[in-house]
């Protein structure tokens, strides 16, 4: 067995990723309250840190889980982190949750914030960055706003591991889960895209506001490839020219069927390359990242 590699901060204490425990009685564990947010260090530096960090601060803000710092405090922490990992491509998770309960059923007034950083993760096989990943519209559905607002990064993951199973069982690598309206949403842990007469199209509800989805909108606007968020049904994913999830965790991946319907060529198509090629580069220089090993 190797060690496992990485750096971790838990509440003002720096330790190696394998030396970072919680308590059993951790409402994050034992009550599934907590909130999360995922980044990249990719060559050295970290992928819009400053929009990920505020991300986490809405998500913590909605669920009323304190951070102990917030802000550039917070930002220097993830560097930090990320930083003592030694890793240059590195993934990094910030956690927070309301912390050890006194007893099971109380709640506890010391939150617990963790950050780490290990070597980078993937959600797909890099093997079908061009052939693409098959996907289902499983029979479970995402959550409605009613019960669990999707805009809130959190770690009650029970409907996508359902949903993967459902994917495993029809021998397909992901998901594309629908509300009760029967509109797109989101995948496990990624967005969506689409493209259909040359525009690009992402859902508009139900969803959490993904970073690399704001990305793609962006890279669209310096691409001039027309781009829009809308309701989108599985009619719209079958007969899509192309289509792609995007993640913090893997990028920018082509879908080549869904359903076992093919979608599009059925394999990467010239404008999802297009946006995962610009959307690399900007992880290398320029504004969106914050350098680490300075
Ligand atoms: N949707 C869900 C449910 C997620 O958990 C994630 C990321 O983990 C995403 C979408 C993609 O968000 P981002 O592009 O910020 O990584």
């Amino acid at each position: 067995m190797g060690t496992m590699q990485g750096a971790a901060f838990i509440n003002g204490e720096f330790m190696a990723a394998v030396d970072a425990r919680i308590s059993i009685f951790d409402s994050g564990f034992v009550g599934g309250v907590s909130v999360f947010d995922t980044l990249a260090c990719w060559e050295g530096g970290l992928f819009k840190l400053p929009r990920h960090r505020a991300r986490f601060e809405r998500s913590a803000h909605a669920a009323m889980i304190p951070l102990r710092c917030g802000g550039e405090e917070l930002e220097a922490v993830i560097v930090e982190t990320t930083r003592r990992s030694g890793l240059r491509n590195a993934y990094v998770q910030a956690i927070a949750t309301r912390g050890r309960r006194p007893t099971p059923s109380m709640p506890s007034h010391e939150p617990t914030l963790i950050v780490y950083a290990i070597p980078y993760v993937s959600i797909w096989s890099e093997e079908k960055a061009d052939s693409g990943i098959s996907v289902i519209i499983p029979a479970i559905r995402q959550w409605p706003a009613a019960v669990v607002d999707a805009k809130i990064k959190n770690f009650n993951r029970m409907h996508t591991h359902l949903a993967k199973l459902e994917a495993d069982r029809a021998n397909a690598d992901d998901v594309v889960l629908v509300d009760d309206r029967g509109h797109l949403t989101e995948s496990r842990g990624a967005n969506v895209f689409l493209v259909r007469g040359g525009t690009l199209y992402s859902p508009q509800s139900g969803i959490l506001e993904g970073i690399t989805r704001e990305t793609v909108f962006e890279i669209a606007e310096e691409l001039g490839i027309p781009a829009d968020q809308r309701d989108l049904t599985p009619f719209d994913l079958y007969n899509a020219e192309e289509a792609f999830l995007c993640s913090t965790a893997g990028g920018i991946f082509p879908i080549s069927s869904a359903d076992g319907r093919r979608v599009g060529e059925g394999a990467i198509g010239p404008l999802t390359r297009a946006v995962r090629e610009r959307y690399w580069q900007r992880h290398l220089s320029g504004p969106d990242v914050t350098p680490v090993f300075d």
